[in-house]
């Protein structure tokens, strides 16, 4: 098996303001793993905020071997494998994951989504995210979703411009909304006293409203809260999924978070054995990431993987997105096409 890796800068439509930074793009590694003639994409996304960088990648690469591992993959050994290379970096062992599934529809001649049990017709719709920003953007931003057929949107807040936020939003679409805090809220009751407003104003979750630190405030806000808490930052990876029970209704499952496709489908089992509801995230992420993620979003009871509406140079073609769904395609492997 050979590793093609390529670094790539994803330029975002809009400067990406959420309550802790801002930006205007995101450095990606694209990955192409050859095996047998067949070709995997992969993608690592690096979001400054989670640690990693195209330096820490190209660092990690080079330490993989993937050449004692044939098909089929065992994909618990191969994730094994890269935890015991480094800790952490999990965007970049998403990437070789990603690319390892693809691959693996691909010779099996069979869609990734079949892989893991989805089904096509349970596909959640898909949310559409707008970071903190003025009135003007932010109206801006709504057309935009709704020329992209959107159904719902996802709102950053955060800030004490939070209820003026949703104001100007609700000035031009009834669209439901769900919210994410990103930590922004210190004060447990004026959260909740939040919770119960946003609620009024359509909104049906709130992601990471407290500190993740906080698991007491998140908690109390959790007992209390009308609309469902999701913990996002507080959930990384599979041995979180447990300690969200109890802090939160929900947990944000990310690909760039659990080190991919593996990782995500066994914390969607143990969150459903949990009774937990499950949100199938993204970051700034190329039709790669999202394709993978909308593989496993139908086992989920929500979606957010607008990765391709929000950034300007996707290299490779649109995934095919209707009424605010994927939908997703009867093409071996995750069905990416380069442009
Ligand atoms: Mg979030």
């Amino acid at each position: 098996m050979k590793i093609f890796a390529k670094p790539y800068q994803l330029e975002l439509k809009y400067p990406f303001t959420i309550a802790k930074f801002s930006r205007t793009s995101t450095p990606l590694m694209l990955l192409e793993i050859e095996h047998e003639g067949f070709v995997g994409y992969g993608e690592a996304s690096m979001v400054p905020y989670m640690g990693e960088s195209l330096e820490t990648a190209s660092a990690f690469l080079k330490k993989v071997d993937l050449s004692p591992f044939t098909f089929p993959f065992k994909m618990e050994e191969i994730t094994a494998y890269l935890d015991d290379l480094a800790p952490g970096q999990p965007a970049i062992k998403a990437a070789i994951d990603i690319a390892l599934y693809d691959l693996t529809g691909k010779i099996l001649n069979q869609p990734c989504y079949q892989l893991f049990g989805s089904s096509p017709d349970d596909m959640p719709r898909t949310t559409f995210t707008i970071g903190i920003d003025t009135p003007e953007i932010i109206i801006k931003k709504v057309h935009d979703a709704l020329a992209n057929d959107f159904k719902l949107l996802k709102i950053k807040l955060g800030r004490e411009t939070d209820k003026l936020l949703i104001e100007t939003i609700r000035s031009v679409t009834d669209l439901p909304l769900y919210v994410d805090a990103n930590q922004g809220w210190i004060n447990k009751e004026e959260g909740l006293e939040m919770a119960f407003w946003l609620q009024e104003q359509g909104v049906l979750l709130i992601e990471q409203p407290m500190p993740k630190e906080d698991m007491d405030g998140n908690a109390w806000i959790t007992d209390r809260s009308p609309i469902p808490i999701i913990g996002d930052e507080a959930v990384q990876r599979f041995t979180d999924v447990d300690k969200a029970v109890g802090v939160y209704h929900g947990i944000n499952v990310k690909l760039m978070k659990s080190a991919g496709m593996y990782e995500a489908s066994r914390m969607i089992q143990q969150a459903k054995r949990k009774n937990l509801k499950i949100l199938m995230g993204c970051m700034s992420e190329t039709s790669v990431a999202t394709l993978a993620g909308a593989a496993l979003a139908p086992l989920c009871d929500w979606a957010d993987l607008d990765g391709p509406f929000l950034t300007s140079n996707n290299p490779f073609q649109m995934p095919v997105f209707k009424e605010g769904r994927y939908i997703l395609q009867n093409q071996a492997g995750l069905g990416v096409i380069k442009k």
